[in-house]
């Protein structure tokens, strides 16, 4: 579902332009969860945004759900993040809405949605992510891992084929992180998406089918090192 091929990517312009991003080759198929880590300003984030459409490719390949979308209109990326489900921490939760009208949002960017009981459904998808009490809760009366869930709730509420997350762990205490990516990962092979997961946290790796590695922007497919250091 995700086919990265010659990627390079800059910011900047003229002589402060900057290579962040090096010929990176990347293919994750439907269903995998794969965890990508590897140092602070390596380009994880950079590629996340990426491959979800949030930033516009400018050299290589990138084919996402079949869609090639290097160089494509911006309506169409428009219409690709509709099939993506986030959770990052720069797309946090509304706090002038409720954990339910949070997660009802994402169902009302979808025209299949606008004839069915999409309050039910939120509330139902919240009471999967266990906050089932806390439906008409704002953010700011949720605790960290609460308010991560609701992000999660939000993110695939919608079934999206895959999910995009940049430290779903940040800033969660060890049982709360495990629980949330623990959740992440019953919720996606019940509904067969595939998750792209950029992480530092070494205690969530073991969830992942696969780990890549990303080092001064360049990505290292099953680095040998980061297997042996998984056990
Ligand atoms: P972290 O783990 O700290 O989030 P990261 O691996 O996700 O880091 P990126 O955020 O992708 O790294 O950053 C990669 C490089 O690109 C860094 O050198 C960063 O300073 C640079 N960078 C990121 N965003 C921008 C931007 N909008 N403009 C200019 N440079 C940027």
């Amino acid at each position: 579902v995700i086919f990265v091929s010659n990627l390079n990517h800059y910011f900047g312009v003229g002589g402060l332009r900057k290579q962040v991003l090096f010929d990176i080759n990347l293919e994750i198929k439907a269903g995998e969860i794969v965890i990508m880590t590897g140092p602070s300003g390596s380009g994880k984030t950079t590629l996340l945004t990426l491959l979800g459409g949030l930033r516009s490719a400018q050299e290589g390949s990138l084919k996402i759900l079949r869609q090639q979308i290097c160089g494509v209109s911006k309506r169409k990326l428009t219409r690709l993040r509709r099939q993506i489900g986030y959770i990052f921490q720069a797309h946090n939760l509304m706090t002038f809405l409720t954990a339910k009208e949070n997660v009802r949002m994402s169902l009302e960017l979808h025209d299949e949605y606008i004839n069915q009981d999409m309050d039910a459904k939120a509330i139902a998808m919240l009471e999967t992510v266990g906050l089932g009490e806390r439906v008409n809760y704002y953010p700011e009366n949720l605790s960290g891992g609460q308010k991560q869930r609701v992000a999660i709730a939000r993110a695939l509420v919608s079934h999206p084929k895959i999910v995009l997350a940049d430290e779903p762990t940040a800033a969660l205490d060890k049982k709360s992180g495990r629980d949330v990516v623990e959740l992440m990962q019953k919720l996606a092979k019940e509904q067969g998406c595939t998750i792209l997961l950029v992480t530092h946290d070494n205690r969530i790796l073991d969830i992942a089918d696969r780990i890549i590695y990303m080092e001064d922007g360049i990505l290292k497919n099953d680095s040998a090192d980061m297997i042996t250091s998984r056990h």
